[in-house]
């Protein structure tokens, strides 16, 4: 089809592991050149082995998205090395859950950083070369707690909240040319909840998590929504695992 012969250039952030690494996979595997950021380079460097070893094009970028100074030099080297950047996928994410009364005050700023200021700092770096080009696609990882608060997810889904209204607002104000889509995910298998240091928060996820669906379930949504003709935009996707409530 003509949508696996268009190859794109395709920056994804946060692909040292989880969603981020599946998607990187599953795109290369469809012809797609993928460049690669994250802070764990070593990661990177795995992912991208795996990538050219079946034939697929891939690049390396030490990323922290928190640097807003970064994720534009990043962006500006994939333009340079390719020529254009077709589609950023907005996936870098952290998730230290507690409920508010812990205070565990930098952990919400960690979140607000990464989640928000690291999703805005994508779309900044972008958009001019979008611009340009009349042409690209902003792909946000948001998650089911952009539309539901559970408590210790106050924090977490507020910065999943500002990430879903961000994206659309994207999609609102954008040139027709810009496609803008929002993935949604329930429990996936990935080092998300690694980083949990609240004890409560902790307890509370081995239970939410014992029904998990692997990151490659996102990578599909992610491909599908890129797959579409230019005129179709597939604006948001929510996946589950069947099981979760
Ligand atoms: P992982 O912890 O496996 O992956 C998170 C990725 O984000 C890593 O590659 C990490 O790379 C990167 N990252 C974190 N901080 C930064 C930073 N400052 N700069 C650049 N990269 C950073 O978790 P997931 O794969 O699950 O998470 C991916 C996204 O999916 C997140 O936005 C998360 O909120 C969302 N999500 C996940 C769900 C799940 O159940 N797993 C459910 C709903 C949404 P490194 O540390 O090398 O920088």
């Amino acid at each position: 089809t003509a949508q696996t012969r268009t190859s794109r250039v395709v920056l994804v952030t946060g692909a040292s592991s989880g969603i981020g690494e599946a998607t990187a996979l599953r795109l290369a595997s469809e012809g797609h050149r993928v460049a690669l950021g994250a802070r764990r380079t070593d990661r990177l460097e795995a992912v991208a082995a795996r990538i050219v070893a079946d034939g697929g094009r891939a690049s390396v970028h030490r990323l922290d998205v928190t640097d807003r100074d970064d994720v534009r030099a990043v962006v500006d080297r994939v333009v340079d090395e390719h020529g254009r950047i077709d589609v950023i996928v907005n996936n870098a994410g952290v998730m230290p859950l507690s409920r508010l009364d812990a205070l565990l005050v930098d952990e919400w700023d960690r979140m607000i950083e990464v989640n928000v200021k690291g999703l805005l700092h994508g779309v900044a770096a972008v958009l001019p070369h979008f611009q340009r080009q009349g042409a690209g696609h902003v792909v946000t990882v948001a998650s089911v707690g952009a539309h539901e608060v559970v408590p210790t997810s106050a924090v977490y889904s507020a910065t999943k909240f500002a990430a879903w209204a961000i994206t659309e607002g994207l999609r609102l104000e954008s040139d027709p040319s810009i496609r803008t889509t929002t993935i949604t995910p329930g429990v996936v298998e990935s080092e998300l909840a690694q980083h949990i240091s609240d004890p409560l928060a902790l307890d509370a996820m081995e239970t939410y998590r014992r029904n998990v669906i692997p990151a490659d379930a996102i990578a599909r949504a992610i491909s599908f929504a890129l797959g579409q003709p230019a005129d179709v935009d597939v604006n948001e996707i929510i996946v589950r695992p069947t099981a979760q409530r």
